[in-house]
């Protein structure tokens, strides 16, 4: 139809108008967009922060350090814990001989089956993770410690080659944050990386472990004595306390395996390792040297102090019969030899000093075995 032309210049500035409006809404909605592009960036820069630590952490403490420390701040959570898998205790009790101070990391959880984590497993479904209000009833296990006020939770699993290592389990005390609604490709994304770092440097702490330790009687071997005797006169002369060296060895024990067979024989091992463990301090290190022999390195101990525990490490060996399988009793005895370090030797390198005490131990128990067997002789 047509419009007259009447009034063009108000048509004109309406139309201005609307295109003023349209132009601020899509600025508006423009800066929303690169708002949320900027927050987003920055939390996938923190994220790779994070990766990058998790995936260079080459310890047990330290990975499990960093989740606790980093992760609460990086997903601005209230609480994380971590939950694993550990059968016979095997991952608690390495990392436990390894020093790892779980006192120190309240967080970390250990369960026995992977069951009691309550993920439910559908006939060859990928378990999922559990997100959705906190309840106490529902996940003390996950959360012994919550923060007052949690409220929402995720508690997501943690999976090696589809078999359950454990649980990353977040928290927080924003009811909206973990509603089962929500999508878990990022937390289980962050998940996969978690349980990658954990399996290796588990089997790196277990792999250090084995390396230190003696197989049959549990006890460090020999490689580990010779480096702790090393480091531990050093620090004995920076820091002036004495320290001293136990050579230990079976009496007779080529006629214990002939008697009781081979096999009681290591069991007649492992029960030496058990009693002479029984009278040192937790300062104090037992190593398997080789054969029937075991050394013992005593801190903060003077020769006499030293052969006074050699002299119960003795009398606990010779005192009560050993029980072997089958039933059958059997006396066992040892010879020691002690040795203490010496002020003479300050101006010689640490490396002479430690052979020269496991030496002068040495010579000291082949003086005992000379003099008769069963008994403690003094290097002086
Ligand atoms: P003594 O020390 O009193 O002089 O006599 P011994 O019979 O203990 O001396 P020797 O050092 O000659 O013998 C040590 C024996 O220990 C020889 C070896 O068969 C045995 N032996 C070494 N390692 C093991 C082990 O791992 N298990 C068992 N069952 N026996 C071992
Ligand atoms: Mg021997
Ligand atoms: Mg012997």
């Amino acid at each position: 139809m047509y419009q007259p032309d009447t009034q063009p210049d108000a048509q004109t500035a309406a139309q201005s108008r609307d295109l003023v409006a349209e132009n601020e809404a899509l600025r508006a909605r423009m800066s929303y967009v690169m708002e949320q592009a900027r927050r987003n960036h920055e939390i996938m820069s923190r994220h790779q922060a994070f990766d990058l630590e998790i995936v260079g952490a080459s310890t047990f403490t330290e990975l499990v350090g960093t989740i606790f420390r980093m992760l609460p701040i990086i997903s601005e959570l209230d609480t994380v814990t971590l939950s694993l898998v550990d059968p016979d205790a095997d991952i608690y009790t390495v990392m436990y001989k390894l020093g790892v101070d779980f006192e120190a990391l309240p967080d970390l959880l250990f369960c026995e089956h992977a069951v009691c984590l309550g993920f439910e497993s559908y006939e060859g479904e990928r378990l999922r993770p559990r997100l959705g209000p906190y309840t106490r009833a529902e996940h003390h296990a996950s959360f012994p410690h919550p923060p007052t006020g949690l409220q929402s939770v995720a508690l997501v699993p943690l999976l090696r080659n589809k078999r359950l290592i454990g649980s990353l389990n977040l928290g927080s005390t924003d009811i909206q944050r973990f509603t089962r609604a929500l999508g878990t490709d990022f937390v289980e994304h962050m998940a996969s990386i978690i349980a990658i770092c954990l399996e290796n440097v588990i089997s790196n702490e277990m792999l250090k472990y084995m390396g230190l330790t003696d197989a049959l009687t549990g006890v460090y071997n020999r490689r580990y004595i010779d480096r702790r005797l090393v480091e531990e006169v050093a620090r004995a002369r920076r820091q002036d306390y004495c320290i001293s060296v136990m050579f230990i060895d079976v009496d007779h024990f080529k006629s214990v395996n002939d008697r009781v067979g081979h096999q009681a024989g290591d069991d007649v091992l492992r029960e030496v390792a058990a009693r002479i463990k029984m009278e040192l301090r937790v300062s104090d290190a037992l190593a398997r040297f080789g054969g029937e022999e075991f050394v013992v390195l005593l801190i903060d101990a003077d020769l006499a102090a030293a052969a006074m525990v050699a002299e119960r490490i003795r009398a606990g060996v010779v005192g009560k019969p050993f029980d072997l399988a089958g039933g059958q009793g059997m006396n066992v005895s040892v010879s020691i030899g002690v040795s203490a370090l010496d002020d003479a030797a300050c101006e010689l390198p640490i490396e002479v000093v430690a052979q020269q005490l496991v030496a002068l131990a040495d010579g000291a128990l082949y003086q005992a075995k000379e003099a008769g067997r069963n008994r403690v002789v003094r290097a002086e």
